[in-house]
């Protein structure tokens, strides 16, 4: 059952298979402003979990989301519909509510979404109930001296958490989460992001930690360094081959990522568009 739905998957979603990621297109709608967690590279603010009014301004509801998808996919070649944010897609109820119309409008899409995780423990069920088919996490650590130096605050059932207490529930969470969803069929994709100097050789780790839970592929980007890690070096290609290769010999990878934004439609590196809107970064 598994292989069947992977194969399916891989088959039409350009975000796991390299040879379809100019050929198919992808949606994402940016229905989903507020972000639970503060990453050290993203320039976004939690604050008390409201979302900036710059960035708010410009997110789309429910319904102009699906009025889009009607008109994008009457006009290209579309398979995968996407929320890849501009925060975190399982801590915004539009996502939920967004699949279930989309599910009832077009069965015949693809659903994706991206996250970091921390609400998938709680989430998984429902996940699975909406007929959501891929799911992809960012794990960039699972050793907490590491985690504790890339998220500043957690923020979980109602409340604020710093350093490495932070850290070890959102890694908790992550890990749980891809289990249960793994057990439901979802196919899983995990995302690292490498930053030089703090994860680099660390990332074997991950991956070894992810397979065992059920993740099917895993997608190592580069930093982008923003926010506190402004300092950092952005990894270098040949050092991004390096850990692929490695991160290879235990995990099939996926190396076509250019790291889209959250508001991207088309056809990814060829007809690609995005909105008039202000992104995060699709981490
Ligand atoms: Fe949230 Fe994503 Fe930014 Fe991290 S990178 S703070 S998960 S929006
Ligand atoms: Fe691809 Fe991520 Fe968008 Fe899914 S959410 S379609 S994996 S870019
Ligand atoms: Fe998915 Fe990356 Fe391609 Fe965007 S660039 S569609 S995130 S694989």
């Amino acid at each position: 059952m598994k292989e069947s739905k992977f194969a399916h998957i891989t088959k039409v979603h350009p975000c796991f298979n390299e040879k379809m990621h100019d050929k198919v297109g992808r949606i994402h709608v940016p229905i989903a402003p507020k972000c639970n967690i503060q990453c050290n590279f993203c320039t976004r603010d939690i604050n008390k979990c409201e979302v900036r009014p710059g960035v708010a301004s410009r997110v789309m509801t429910v319904d102009d989301a699906i009025e889009h998808v009607r008109k994008v996919t009457g006009e290209m070649p579309i398979s995968v519909v996407g929320v890849a944010g501009p925060g975190d897609a399982l801590f915004n109820d539009e996502t939920f509510e967004f699949f279930k119309r989309a599910g009832e409008e077009f069965p015949e899409l693809i659903k994706c979404m991206s996250t970091n995780g921390l609400l998938l423990p709680d989430k998984a069920d429902l996940i699975a109930e909406l007929g959501i088919n891929s799911v992809t996490v960012t794990v960039n650590a699972v050793d907490p001296e590491i985690g504790k130096e890339i998220y500043s605050g957690v923020f979980y059932d109602g409340k604020m958490y710093k350093g490495e207490e932070a850290f070890k529930i959102l890694s908790k969470n992550q890990l749980e989460g891809i289990e249960k969803l793994a057990k439901k069929d979802v196919v899983i994709k995990v995302n690292a992001v490498l930053i030089p100097g703090l994860n680099d050789e660390h990332i074997i780790d991950i991956a070894k930690e992810v397979k065992k839970r059920g993740a099917s592929l895993m997608n190592v980007i580069p930093l982008i360094p923003l926010n506190k890690f402004k300092d950092y070096e952005k990894p270098g290609c040949a050092q991004i081959s390096q850990v692929r290769d490695a991160v290879e010999e235990i995990i099939p990878v996926f190396r076509a990522c250019t790291q889209c934004r959250a508001d991207a439609y088309g056809v990814p590196g060829k007809e690609d568009k995005h909105l008039d809107m202000t992104p995060a970064s699709h981490y």
